[in-house]
């Protein structure tokens, strides 16, 4: 490697890291987002003279069909990635993560996977320590790709519900035996190419048979863990191929997306063998049928308000705390949220928004929609901030949340949510929920919150109710 191209992967390693600092702050993290891409088109450019460097002539014809076959691969790259990330909806962001950190693992998993059919028939062979390296992303590249998969289907509502069977852990732990043994073959003898691609297609049943059972709220949790999986076998891709910008940005994405996947589970209160194998939200989606509006728990009944009652409550408040959730992506309502905070402002109340670590369906959901709005980020407030002060609330508005602000996760031993921090929405003074039905949340289960004393139901789409809570402010 010339001394150019060394010093330009430097350049871009330092770019990651910026990048990944500033994505920790809703207001750098699009600069963070530009950095870490300048970053990767830095290491492409300069990897691309390192391609074909084996020719013995840089202009014979093996060498230009690798060229043209990296332009096509590229060009292909940028229509599939540029068409995905413009005509992507908000809501199914994490589907297309899940889907674009698949494709890396897959491709981790292939390069590797060609090094070894490669390298294995030359009189040279493959060592040892190659071997371990190759067989790393073989392994962990493969688990990723068809685990994202399943993550995609899980998200994209094609795979409803948590696929278990008896013996599930037993086949898991036979796949795992069996990979076990050719990967210590593979190392002693890594001459079977064969044997290295029966290794890929276990690897890949496996990966799916892991995910298959996790049900669809732990999906953010997976797939950060799979994200890390493919940072790790880019990492090992890098020792194989040498390529120094692949082993750095390999182990950046492998250990953010390690320390994320246990964040996530400490906001959860839930270890990560409980996310992997507790086949969490087997209980159904109520989302999309849930209680469809029967709102009874036990005998108790919900209370409904209307709009101009609900305005009366927060035009006369001193403290409102706004809970975004899903149903404000869904219905698109973040506008008109910071319309109606702007229009309490006007009027000195003070209006702070509590953002739980797991509300919608990606990390940092809300922050990015209520960013799109120019809510300004003083009034965002972290889940362990807002808390202890709930009990000052006058209204907590709760707008299209559900499993985040649920007190079954305090109040019910048997509740698959117990022991997750929520926003204590339930301590105000007075609740208002904004939803359309009594339909449950994303873990699919009934939440205590609507059914306390102190709160109130506001029942329609909550871009509507908004509206109507803003007009009914204005006009009075
Ligand atoms: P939930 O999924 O628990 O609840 C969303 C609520 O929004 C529903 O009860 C629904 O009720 C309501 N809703 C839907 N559309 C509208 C609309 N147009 N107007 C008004 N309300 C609407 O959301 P939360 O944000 O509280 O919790 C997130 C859940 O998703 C957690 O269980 C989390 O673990 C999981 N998850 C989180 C991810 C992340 O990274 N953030 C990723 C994937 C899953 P109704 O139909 O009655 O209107």
């Amino acid at each position: 490697m010339n001394n150019a191209i060394a010093f330009t992967y430097v350049v871009a390693a330092v770019l990651f890291i910026l990048g990944i600092k500033l994505l920790g702050s809703p207001k750098t993290a699009r600069l963070g987002n530009l950095l870490a891409a300048a970053g990767m088109l830095a290491a492409l450019i300069a990897t691309v003279p390192l391609l074909g460097s084996y020719d013995v002539s840089p202009f014979s014809q093996e060498r230009t069909l690798k060229y043209v076959l990296i332009v096509v691969g590229i060009l292909i790259g940028l229509a599939v990635g540029a068409v995905g990330a413009y005509s992507v909806k908000m809501t199914a962001m994490p589907q297309m993560v899940a889907l674009f950190n698949g494709v890396g693992g897959g491709a981790a998993a292939l390069v590797a996977t060609l090094e070894f059919m490669h390298h294995s028939s030359t009189p040279e062979g493959i060592t040892h320590f190659f071997a371990v390296t190759m067989l790393s992303a073989v392994l962990i590249g493969s688990v990723s790709f068809s685990g994202s998969l399943i993550a995609f289907a899980k998200l994209q509502g094609y795979l409803d519900k948590p696929v278990t069977f008896s013996g599930q852990h037993i086949v898991n732990g036979a796949l795992l035996a069996v990979i076990a043994g050719l990967c210590i073959y593979l190392v002693g003898f890594p001459t079977n190419a064969g044997l290295f691609v029966f290794l890929f297609v276990v690897s890949l049943v496996l990966g799916g048979l892991m995910v298959m059972p996790i049900g669809g709220a732990d999906m953010p949790v997976v797939i950060s863990l799979l994200n890390s999986f493919t940072g790790l076998a880019v990492a090992a891709d890098g020792f194989t191929i040498d390529n120094v910008a692949m082993i750095v940005a390999g182990t950046l994405v492998g250990s953010s997306g390690t320390l994320l996947t246990l964040l996530m589970c400490k906001a959860m209160n839930r270890p990560v063998t409980n996310v992997l194998f507790g086949a969490f939200g087997s209980g159904g989606k109520g989302g999309k049928g849930g209680n469809g509006g029967a709102g009874d728990l036990g005998g108790k009944t919900v209370k409904p308000i209307q709009a101009d009652e609900a305005a009366l409550l927060l035009g006369y408040a001193q403290q409102v705390v706004i809970v975004p959730g899903y149903g404000m992506a869904v219905a698109q309502a973040q506008h008109q949220v910071r319309e109606l905070a702007d229009e309490l402002g006007k009027r000195g109340v003070e209006v702070r928004f509590a953002i739980h670590p797991v509300a919608g369906r990606m990390p940092g959901h809300m922050n990015v929609l209520l960013a799109e709005a120019n809510v300004p980020y003083e009034q965002l407030c972290e889940m362990d901030a807002i808390n202890p002060t709930m009990d000052r609330v006058d209204v907590c508005l709760v707008i299209g949340a559900n499993d985040v602000v649920n007190p079954a996760a305090h109040e019910e031993k048997s509740s698959p949510i117990y022991g997750m921090p929520i926003i204590e929405a339930d301590r105000a003074k007075t609740v208002i929920v904004l939803k359309r039905s009594m339909a449950k949340g994303f873990a699919g289960i009934e939440n205590h919150l609507f059914y306390k004393d102190n709160t109130r139901m506001l029942f329609g789409d909550a871009k509507t109710s908004l509206q109507t809570l803003i007009a009914q402010l204005k006009a009075s």
